[in-house]
């Protein structure tokens, strides 16, 4: 297959959370298969930091992705700075590790505000200008904890998992306009949220290391150039699935 398959040259990406981590993995593989990447997140100075990193064909907002009704506000400001979305990454989340006895609603609600509902608004508010275009490649990136039951983390796994459910529903809506949906399920990839989590278990540390098949943990790089992928032209007839990136965890005994 011709390079150009998987160039996003000319394509403007919208990369939630992506100035850190795994986000911020997703931007750079973007910009370096020729796309321009607009980040977003609740900290500013994090942000300029991470466009200094990614460059020229970067720019940031600040805006809280929980904020569903500021949403449609969100995309007219990028379609007037930057035009129009052709890639939509829902990254950013949010962890919470405690056994479903200990956990209250109000935490559980705040769990699935911010893993799932603002992603069901972002994806909307976007999907509705790539269906008129008819072109868009929309990325949720789902979990581990979405695929199989993880102890102390019944919240966070079933944001996860709802994401699938979502996804599977709006490839049946979208479709018809060239707009498709995937999920990448990373595996267990170093980044702030996983190296805080990690560190402070190391029962669980040694658990995931027994259960990855590959050695090592994944990097924000990996799940990038899978996005690259997903987004890519090569991909054009992908829609729906759930990719993992996670060293063979999944079909590992
Ligand atoms: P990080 O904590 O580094 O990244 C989370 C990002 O989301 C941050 O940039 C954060 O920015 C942003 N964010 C969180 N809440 C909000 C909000 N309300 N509004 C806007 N931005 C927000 O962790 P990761 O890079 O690991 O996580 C990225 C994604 O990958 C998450 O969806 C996570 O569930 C998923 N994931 C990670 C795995 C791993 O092993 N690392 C494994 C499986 C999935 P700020 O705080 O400034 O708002």
């Amino acid at each position: 297959m011709a390079d150009d398959a998987f160039s996003l040259a000319g394509k403007l990406a919208l990369v939630t959370g992506g100035g850190t981590g795994i986000g911020l993995g997703i931007s750079k593989a973007l910009i370096e298969a020729g796309a321009r990447v607009v980040i977003t997140g609740r900290r500013e100075a994090v942000l300029q930091e991470a466009v200094g990193e990614l460059g020229q064909h970067a720019g940031y907002l600040v805006f809280d992705v929980t904020n569903t009704t500021a949403i449609p506000e969100l995309i007219g400001e990028i379609n007037q700075k930057y035009g129009e979305v052709d890639i939509l990454v829902n990254n950013a989340g949010i962890h919470l590790k405690k056994f479903s006895k200990d956990t209250t609603d109000e935490e559980f609600a705040g769990i699935l505000q911010t893993n799932l509902l603002s992603v069901f608004s972002l994806t909307r508010e976007c999907a509705r200008k790539m269906m008129d275009r008819k072109d868009g490649s929309i990325i949720f990136i789902g979990s581990m904890a979405g695929i199989f039951g993880i102890d102390r983390v019944a919240a966070y796994g079933t944001s996860k998992a709802a994401l699938t459910g979502l996804m599977n529903n709006l490839v049946t809506e979208y479709s018809p306009f060239n707009v498709r949906v995937n999920t990448i399920a990373p595996g267990w990839i170093e980044s702030p949220m996983f190296l805080n989590a990690i560190n402070a278990d190391p029962a669980r540390k040694e658990k995931i290391i027994n259960r990855i098949s590959m050695p090592g943990f994944g990097t924000p790089e990996d799940i990038g150039n899978a996005t690259v992928f997903l987004c890519s032209k090569a991909a054009r007839y992908i829609t729906g699935v759930v990719l993992p990136v996670d060293g063979g965890a999944v079909v590992n005994f």
